[in-house]
Protein backbone atom coordinates (compact mmCIF):
# COMPACT_ATOMS: atom_id res chain seq x y z
CA UNK A 1 0.00 0.00 0.00
CA UNK A 2 1.41 3.49 -0.71
CA UNK A 3 -0.24 6.68 0.33
CA UNK A 4 -1.51 8.19 -2.79
CA UNK A 5 -2.72 11.68 -3.52
CA UNK A 6 -5.05 10.52 -6.45
CA UNK A 7 -5.65 12.89 -8.76
CA UNK A 8 -8.93 11.60 -9.19
CA UNK A 9 -9.93 12.64 -5.56
CA UNK A 10 -9.51 16.11 -5.90
CA UNK A 11 -13.32 16.57 -6.46
CA UNK A 12 -14.43 13.66 -4.26
CA UNK A 13 -16.55 13.61 -0.97
CA UNK A 14 -13.14 12.88 0.87
CA UNK A 15 -11.60 16.03 0.05
CA UNK A 16 -14.32 18.30 1.28
CA UNK A 17 -13.41 18.60 4.59
CA UNK A 18 -10.08 19.97 3.81
CA UNK A 19 -8.11 17.54 6.29
CA UNK A 20 -8.08 14.57 4.23
CA UNK A 21 -6.71 15.47 1.01
CA UNK A 22 -4.68 11.92 0.89
CA UNK A 23 -5.81 8.84 1.26
CA UNK A 24 -4.91 5.33 1.55
CA UNK A 25 -5.20 3.53 -2.21
CA UNK A 26 -3.39 1.06 -3.86
CA UNK A 27 -0.87 1.73 -7.28
CA UNK A 28 -2.62 1.99 -9.96
CA UNK A 29 -3.32 -1.47 -11.76
CA UNK A 30 -5.40 -0.19 -15.17
CA UNK A 31 -4.38 2.26 -17.51
CA UNK A 32 -7.03 4.02 -19.63
CA UNK A 33 -5.77 5.02 -23.06
CA UNK A 34 -7.18 8.04 -24.85
CA UNK A 35 -7.12 8.61 -28.55
CA UNK A 36 -4.34 11.11 -28.42
CA UNK A 37 -2.44 7.91 -26.72
CA UNK A 38 -1.74 9.23 -23.35
CA UNK A 39 -3.06 6.98 -20.58
CA UNK A 40 -4.94 7.38 -17.31
CA UNK A 41 -3.56 5.72 -14.23
CA UNK A 42 -6.91 3.90 -12.26
CA UNK A 43 -8.01 1.69 -10.04
CA UNK A 44 -10.01 -1.27 -11.69
CA UNK A 45 -11.60 -1.78 -8.31
CA UNK A 46 -13.26 1.44 -7.88
CA UNK A 47 -13.68 1.30 -11.81
CA UNK A 48 -15.62 -1.58 -11.60
CA UNK A 49 -17.70 -1.03 -9.17
CA UNK A 50 -19.12 2.37 -10.78
CA UNK A 51 -19.50 0.85 -14.51
CA UNK A 52 -20.47 -3.01 -15.20
CA UNK A 53 -19.29 -2.56 -18.06
CA UNK A 54 -15.91 -1.33 -17.01
CA UNK A 55 -16.09 -4.01 -14.70
CA UNK A 56 -16.37 -7.01 -18.07
CA UNK A 57 -13.65 -5.44 -19.48
CA UNK A 58 -11.55 -5.95 -17.02
CA UNK A 59 -12.40 -9.41 -16.00
CA UNK A 60 -11.94 -10.55 -19.71
CA UNK A 61 -8.23 -12.64 -19.88
CA UNK A 62 -5.34 -10.43 -20.53
CA UNK A 63 -3.60 -11.46 -23.68
CA UNK A 64 -0.12 -10.40 -23.28
CA UNK A 65 1.43 -11.05 -19.46
CA UNK A 66 1.74 -7.30 -18.38
CA UNK A 67 1.18 -5.76 -14.78
CA UNK A 68 -0.99 -2.92 -15.86
CA UNK A 69 -4.43 -3.98 -17.93
CA UNK A 70 -5.01 -1.32 -20.18
CA UNK A 71 -8.58 0.18 -20.87
CA UNK A 72 -9.02 1.93 -24.81
CA UNK A 73 -11.81 4.53 -24.60
CA UNK A 74 -11.03 6.01 -28.13
CA UNK A 75 -12.98 9.02 -30.16
CA UNK A 76 -13.87 11.42 -27.45
CA UNK A 77 -11.17 14.03 -26.06
CA UNK A 78 -8.41 13.04 -23.31
CA UNK A 79 -10.43 15.96 -21.19
CA UNK A 80 -13.77 14.21 -21.23
CA UNK A 81 -12.27 10.98 -20.69
CA UNK A 82 -10.47 12.14 -17.67
CA UNK A 83 -13.32 13.88 -16.27
CA UNK A 84 -15.48 10.90 -16.73
CA UNK A 85 -12.96 8.76 -14.77
CA UNK A 86 -12.89 11.18 -12.12
CA UNK A 87 -17.21 11.07 -12.57
CA UNK A 88 -16.40 7.58 -11.75
CA UNK A 89 -14.34 7.74 -8.65
CA UNK A 90 -16.44 11.25 -6.90
CA UNK A 91 -20.09 10.91 -8.65
CA UNK A 92 -19.33 14.49 -8.87
CA UNK A 93 -19.43 16.57 -11.94
CA UNK A 94 -19.05 20.19 -12.48
CA UNK A 95 -21.85 22.72 -14.16
CA UNK A 96 -19.14 23.76 -15.97
CA UNK A 97 -17.66 20.50 -17.25
CA UNK A 98 -20.67 19.41 -18.18
CA UNK A 99 -21.41 22.87 -20.38
CA UNK A 100 -18.40 21.81 -22.04
CA UNK A 101 -18.36 17.96 -22.60
CA UNK A 102 -21.96 17.25 -21.92
CA UNK A 103 -22.16 15.44 -25.43
CA UNK A 104 -19.07 13.29 -24.93
CA UNK A 105 -20.30 12.74 -21.09
CA UNK A 106 -23.73 11.15 -23.06
CA UNK A 107 -22.13 9.00 -24.93
CA UNK A 108 -19.55 7.50 -22.45
CA UNK A 109 -22.31 7.07 -19.54
CA UNK A 110 -24.48 5.50 -21.99
CA UNK A 111 -21.98 3.11 -23.32
CA UNK A 112 -20.40 1.94 -19.94
CA UNK A 113 -23.55 2.19 -18.44
CA UNK A 114 -23.16 5.05 -15.77
CA UNK A 115 -27.09 5.90 -15.12
CA UNK A 116 -26.54 8.43 -12.91
CA UNK A 117 -24.37 10.10 -14.99
CA UNK A 118 -26.29 9.76 -17.60
CA UNK A 119 -29.44 11.35 -15.95
CA UNK A 120 -27.60 14.55 -15.43
CA UNK A 121 -26.63 15.00 -18.84
CA UNK A 122 -29.50 14.63 -20.22
CA UNK A 123 -30.64 17.19 -17.99
CA UNK A 124 -27.50 19.44 -18.67
CA UNK A 125 -27.93 18.67 -21.95
CA UNK A 126 -31.85 19.77 -22.15
CA UNK A 127 -30.96 23.23 -20.70
CA UNK A 128 -27.99 23.95 -23.20
CA UNK A 129 -30.17 23.10 -26.36
CA UNK A 130 -29.80 25.55 -29.04
CA UNK A 131 -30.80 25.94 -32.91
CA UNK A 132 -27.44 25.35 -33.56
CA UNK A 133 -26.77 21.83 -31.45
CA UNK A 134 -30.64 20.83 -31.43
CA UNK A 135 -29.63 18.25 -34.61
CA UNK A 136 -26.49 17.11 -33.25
CA UNK A 137 -28.01 16.31 -30.11
CA UNK A 138 -30.67 14.96 -31.03
CA UNK A 139 -28.76 12.55 -33.19
CA UNK A 140 -27.02 11.45 -29.84
CA UNK A 141 -30.24 11.35 -27.79
CA UNK A 142 -30.99 8.23 -30.37
CA UNK A 143 -28.64 6.44 -30.43
CA UNK A 144 -27.98 6.56 -26.82
CA UNK A 145 -31.29 5.56 -25.59
CA UNK A 146 -32.84 8.79 -24.71
CA UNK A 147 -36.21 9.69 -25.42
CA UNK A 148 -37.00 12.38 -22.85
CA UNK A 149 -33.89 14.16 -24.14
CA UNK A 150 -34.78 13.11 -27.93
CA UNK A 151 -38.52 14.32 -27.29
CA UNK A 152 -37.16 18.60 -26.19
CA UNK A 153 -35.22 18.20 -29.27
CA UNK A 154 -38.15 17.32 -32.24
CA UNK A 155 -40.14 20.04 -30.29
CA UNK A 156 -37.66 22.88 -30.67
CA UNK A 157 -36.69 21.81 -34.18
CA UNK A 158 -40.05 21.56 -35.78
CA UNK A 159 -40.89 24.65 -33.73
CA UNK A 160 -38.39 26.64 -35.05
CA UNK A 161 -37.49 24.68 -38.47
CA UNK A 162 -36.73 27.18 -41.07
CA UNK A 163 -34.13 28.15 -38.78
CA UNK A 164 -32.69 24.61 -38.06
CA UNK A 165 -32.89 24.04 -42.07
CA UNK A 166 -29.95 26.41 -42.40
CA UNK A 167 -27.85 24.97 -39.58
CA UNK A 168 -24.80 22.84 -40.90
CA UNK A 169 -25.98 20.50 -38.30
CA UNK A 170 -29.54 19.83 -40.83
CA UNK A 171 -27.25 19.63 -43.64
CA UNK A 172 -24.80 17.27 -42.67
CA UNK A 173 -27.67 15.16 -41.37
CA UNK A 174 -29.97 15.05 -44.86
CA UNK A 175 -26.72 13.75 -46.57
CA UNK A 176 -26.09 11.23 -44.16
CA UNK A 177 -29.24 9.94 -42.62
CA UNK A 178 -31.97 10.15 -44.71
CA UNK A 179 -34.04 6.98 -42.66
CA UNK A 180 -33.55 9.94 -39.49
CA UNK A 181 -35.04 12.56 -41.86
CA UNK A 182 -38.05 11.42 -42.67
CA UNK A 183 -39.01 10.28 -38.88
CA UNK A 184 -38.58 14.37 -38.30
CA UNK A 185 -40.44 15.09 -40.81
CA UNK A 186 -43.12 12.46 -40.12
CA UNK A 187 -42.92 14.08 -36.24
CA UNK A 188 -43.10 17.43 -37.39
CA UNK A 189 -46.57 16.31 -39.81
CA UNK A 190 -48.32 14.90 -36.84
CA UNK A 191 -47.66 17.75 -34.65
CA UNK A 192 -49.13 19.61 -37.30
CA UNK A 193 -52.22 17.83 -37.56
CA UNK A 194 -52.55 17.55 -33.90
CA UNK A 195 -52.42 21.11 -33.46
CA UNK A 196 -54.87 21.41 -36.59
CA UNK A 197 -57.50 19.21 -34.88
CA UNK A 198 -57.02 20.85 -31.56
CA UNK A 199 -57.76 24.05 -33.51
CA UNK A 200 -60.86 22.58 -34.81
CA UNK A 201 -62.10 21.14 -31.44
CA UNK A 202 -61.82 24.51 -30.17
CA UNK A 203 -63.71 26.20 -32.54
CA UNK A 204 -66.32 23.48 -32.08
CA UNK A 205 -66.61 23.84 -28.53
CA UNK A 206 -66.85 27.96 -28.83
CA UNK A 207 -69.39 27.51 -31.29
CA UNK A 208 -71.66 25.10 -28.93
CA UNK A 209 -71.18 27.75 -26.33
CA UNK A 210 -72.26 30.44 -28.32
CA UNK A 211 -75.56 28.39 -28.92
CA UNK A 212 -75.61 27.81 -25.76
CA UNK A 213 -75.62 31.12 -24.65
CA UNK A 214 -78.03 31.81 -27.15
CA UNK A 215 -80.37 29.55 -25.45
CA UNK A 216 -80.00 31.28 -21.88
CA UNK A 217 -80.52 34.67 -23.37
CA UNK A 218 -83.62 33.11 -25.63
CA UNK A 219 -85.07 32.11 -22.28
CA UNK A 220 -84.44 35.26 -20.47
CA UNK A 221 -86.04 37.82 -23.30
CA UNK A 222 -88.80 35.49 -23.68
CA UNK A 223 -89.92 35.32 -19.66
CA UNK A 224 -88.39 38.54 -18.31
CA UNK A 225 -87.59 40.59 -21.33
CA UNK A 226 -84.65 42.72 -21.96
CA UNK A 227 -83.83 46.13 -23.54
CA UNK A 228 -86.01 45.86 -26.78
CA UNK A 229 -87.78 42.52 -26.51
CA UNK A 230 -90.37 40.89 -23.71
CA UNK A 231 -92.72 38.99 -23.09
CA UNK A 232 -95.67 40.42 -24.74
CA UNK A 233 -97.64 41.02 -21.03
CA UNK A 234 -94.62 42.83 -19.60
CA UNK A 235 -94.09 46.45 -19.63
CA UNK A 236 -91.56 47.63 -21.55
CA UNK A 237 -91.10 50.72 -19.75
CA UNK A 238 -90.00 48.95 -16.96
CA UNK A 239 -87.78 47.29 -18.06
CA UNK A 240 -84.30 47.00 -17.25
CA UNK A 241 -80.83 47.52 -18.22
CA UNK A 242 -78.58 45.56 -20.88
CA UNK A 243 -78.14 41.55 -19.41
CA UNK A 244 -74.56 39.85 -18.26
CA UNK A 245 -74.50 38.80 -21.91
CA UNK A 246 -75.80 41.70 -23.83
CA UNK A 247 -73.85 41.41 -27.36
CA UNK A 248 -75.56 38.18 -27.39
CA UNK A 249 -78.94 39.00 -26.26
CA UNK A 250 -78.99 42.46 -27.96
CA UNK A 251 -78.24 40.69 -31.60
CA UNK A 252 -80.67 38.03 -30.49
CA UNK A 253 -83.27 40.56 -29.79
CA UNK A 254 -83.05 42.07 -33.17
CA UNK A 255 -83.12 38.95 -34.71
CA UNK A 256 -86.52 38.37 -32.93
CA UNK A 257 -87.84 41.56 -33.99
CA UNK A 258 -86.52 40.53 -37.46
CA UNK A 259 -88.63 37.06 -37.18
CA UNK A 260 -91.36 38.51 -36.47
CA UNK A 261 -91.82 41.29 -38.95
CA UNK A 262 -90.16 39.43 -42.10
CA UNK A 263 -92.20 38.74 -45.02
CA UNK A 264 -90.10 36.63 -46.78
CA UNK A 265 -89.12 34.25 -43.16
CA UNK A 266 -87.72 30.73 -43.70
CA UNK A 267 -90.06 29.45 -46.77
CA UNK A 268 -88.80 32.63 -48.93
CA UNK A 269 -85.56 31.78 -48.14
CA UNK A 270 -84.35 34.34 -45.55
CA UNK A 271 -80.79 33.34 -44.08
CA UNK A 272 -81.64 35.40 -41.22
CA UNK A 273 -85.54 33.84 -40.84
CA UNK A 274 -84.15 30.49 -40.98
CA UNK A 275 -81.55 30.56 -38.14
CA UNK A 276 -83.47 32.12 -35.74
CA UNK A 277 -86.05 28.97 -36.36
CA UNK A 278 -83.55 26.96 -35.92
CA UNK A 279 -82.70 28.77 -32.27
CA UNK A 280 -86.09 28.09 -31.36
CA UNK A 281 -86.02 24.27 -32.71
CA UNK A 282 -83.18 24.17 -29.95
CA UNK A 283 -84.64 25.67 -27.59
CA UNK A 284 -87.30 23.23 -27.78
CA UNK A 285 -85.54 20.20 -28.29
CA UNK A 286 -83.37 21.28 -24.67
CA UNK A 287 -86.62 23.27 -22.73
CA UNK A 288 -87.87 20.53 -20.36
CA UNK A 289 -90.61 23.07 -19.15
CA UNK A 290 -94.14 21.22 -19.89
CA UNK A 291 -97.02 24.05 -21.14
CA UNK A 292 -95.62 27.24 -18.46
CA UNK A 293 -92.73 27.55 -21.44
CA UNK A 294 -92.74 31.04 -23.10
CA UNK A 295 -90.57 30.84 -25.75
CA UNK A 296 -92.39 30.83 -29.14
CA UNK A 297 -92.45 28.02 -30.95
CA UNK A 298 -91.71 25.59 -28.31
CA UNK A 299 -94.54 23.77 -28.05
CA UNK A 300 -95.00 24.15 -31.59
CA UNK A 301 -91.76 21.47 -32.10
CA UNK A 302 -92.57 19.79 -29.03
CA UNK A 303 -95.64 18.58 -30.86
CA UNK A 304 -93.61 17.64 -34.12
CA UNK A 305 -91.37 15.78 -32.31
CA UNK A 306 -94.35 13.82 -30.95
CA UNK A 307 -95.64 13.41 -34.66
CA UNK A 308 -93.15 13.06 -36.38
CA UNK A 309 -90.92 10.19 -33.91
CA UNK A 310 -89.53 7.82 -37.03
CA UNK A 311 -87.71 10.76 -38.89
CA UNK A 312 -85.14 11.00 -36.56
CA UNK A 313 -82.46 13.24 -37.09
CA UNK A 314 -79.01 11.87 -36.27
CA UNK A 315 -76.94 14.86 -36.58
CA UNK A 316 -79.79 17.15 -34.85
CA UNK A 317 -79.72 15.29 -31.65
CA UNK A 318 -75.98 15.17 -31.75
CA UNK A 319 -76.15 18.92 -31.99
CA UNK A 320 -78.45 19.00 -29.09
CA UNK A 321 -76.39 17.28 -26.46
CA UNK A 322 -73.35 18.82 -27.46
CA UNK A 323 -74.65 22.44 -26.62
CA UNK A 324 -76.34 20.34 -23.35
CA UNK A 325 -72.93 19.47 -22.54
CA UNK A 326 -71.27 23.01 -23.59
CA UNK A 327 -73.84 24.46 -21.73
CA UNK A 328 -73.03 22.26 -18.61
CA UNK A 329 -69.37 23.30 -18.49
CA UNK A 330 -70.65 26.91 -19.86
CA UNK A 331 -69.80 28.36 -15.96
CA UNK A 332 -65.90 26.92 -16.21
CA UNK A 333 -65.00 28.22 -19.47
CA UNK A 334 -64.89 31.43 -20.94
CA UNK A 335 -65.78 31.28 -24.49
CA UNK A 336 -64.03 33.98 -26.77
CA UNK A 337 -67.29 35.26 -28.74
CA UNK A 338 -67.59 37.33 -32.04
CA UNK A 339 -69.67 39.91 -30.67
CA UNK A 340 -73.03 40.22 -33.13
CA UNK A 341 -73.45 43.77 -32.57
CA UNK A 342 -73.21 44.84 -36.18
CA UNK A 343 -76.77 44.50 -36.62
CA UNK A 344 -78.35 48.12 -36.12
CA UNK A 345 -79.69 48.45 -33.10
CA UNK A 346 -83.84 50.19 -32.54
CA UNK A 347 -85.15 51.74 -29.36
CA UNK A 348 -88.62 50.30 -30.41
CA UNK A 349 -89.89 47.54 -27.55
CA UNK A 350 -91.06 44.47 -29.27
CA UNK A 351 -93.42 42.89 -27.37
CA UNK A 352 -93.78 38.63 -28.00
CA UNK A 353 -96.67 37.04 -28.98
CA UNK A 354 -97.66 37.77 -32.14
CA UNK A 355 -95.46 35.34 -33.44
CA UNK A 356 -97.81 33.68 -36.78
CA UNK A 357 -96.91 29.46 -36.46
ZN1 LIG B 1 -80.65 40.32 -22.12
ZN1 LIG C 1 -86.26 37.19 -42.42
ZN1 LIG D 1 -89.45 25.93 -24.03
Amino acid sequence: MVRLQNQFLENSPFAGDGTMVAVELPEPDVQIITSDGRSIPAHSRILASASPVVERLIARPQKRRSSDRKIHILGVPYDAVFLFVQFLYSSKCDKEHMEKYGIHFLALSHVYFVPQLKQKCIGGLAEQLTIENVVDILQLARLCDAPDLYLKCLKLLSNNFNTVEETEGWKFLQNHDPRLELEILQFMDEAESRKKKTRRHREEQSLYLQLSEAMDCLEHICTEGCTSVGPYDTDPSKNKGPCSKFSTCHGLQLSIKHFATCERRVNGGCLRCKRMWQLFRLHSSICDQTDECRVPLCRHFKLKVQQDRKRDDAKWRLLVRKVVSAKAVYSLSLAKRKSEDELRATTNYYRMGSFEI
